[in-house]
């Protein structure tokens, strides 16, 4: 790296930890950081150090929130005889983009992946059971994992797990592309892929 005061390599390695980010950019974006002024600066570095703070997972669903339970558990005008699994909160928001879908959700942090020594024990799975054992509203549970072999696998386990209990067990439709995650599609593709969605 070039020679940089030390302050300044810092923010550059800080950066270049982020996904998708290379030397190249950290560098430039250091630099347009130095650019902004204070007030810009410190806003940053709070919206930074806030998100960590004060975000945490809500105790029913899983999702992302600043309030327990999290705004979607607590509007009393969801569905509440649908619960939507989901791999991670981004995947909340790609439905809830659609504006389409009234139910409640479910967010198990992940996916069973044996390749990578992941479980059901190490999602949040146990707590989808328990769940669906204590409220006796839910109806359906629509399996929105992503439609790639540990999605599949998640959803599979999942289903195993429900069906016992009589409550219906759905699958989003292929619309969604194999291999694809669900934060990326677009809205008509997942909107079509959870309306053509196929009982298991
Ligand atoms: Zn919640």
């Amino acid at each position: 790296m070039h020679h940089y005061p030390r302050p300044l390599t810092k923010l550059i390695n800080e950066l270049s930890k982020l996904p998708g980010i290379g030397g190249k950019t950290a560098q430039r974006l250091a630099f347009h950081i130095l650019s902004m002024n204070d007030d810009e600066v410190f806003a940053f570095a709070n919206a930074l150090t806030a998100a960590k703070r004060e975000l945490k997972y809500c105790s029913v669903c899983g999702n992302l929130t600043d309030t327990d339970p999290c705004a979607i558990c607590g509007d009393a005008s969801r569905d509440r005889t649908a619960i939507c699994v989901v791999e991670t909160p981004r995947d909340v928001a790609a439905v809830e983009r659609m504006k389409e879908y009234k139910g409640l959700y479910h967010v198990l942090h992940g996916a069973i992946s044996p390749m990578d020594g992941i479980g059901p024990e190490d999602i949040n799975l146990k707590q989808l059971i328990i769940r669906l054992r204590e409220e006796d509203r839910v109806k359906e549970v629509i399996l929105a994992t992503n439609p790639n072999i540990e999605g599949e696998a998640t959803a599979m386990y999942a289903a195993k797990l429900i069906k016992p209990s009589g409550i219906k067990v759905s699958r989003i439709a292929h619309g969604v592309p194999v291999g694809g995650d669900l934060d990326y599609t677009d809205e008509v593709t997942l909107s079509k892929a959870i309306e053509g969605r196929r009982e298991l």
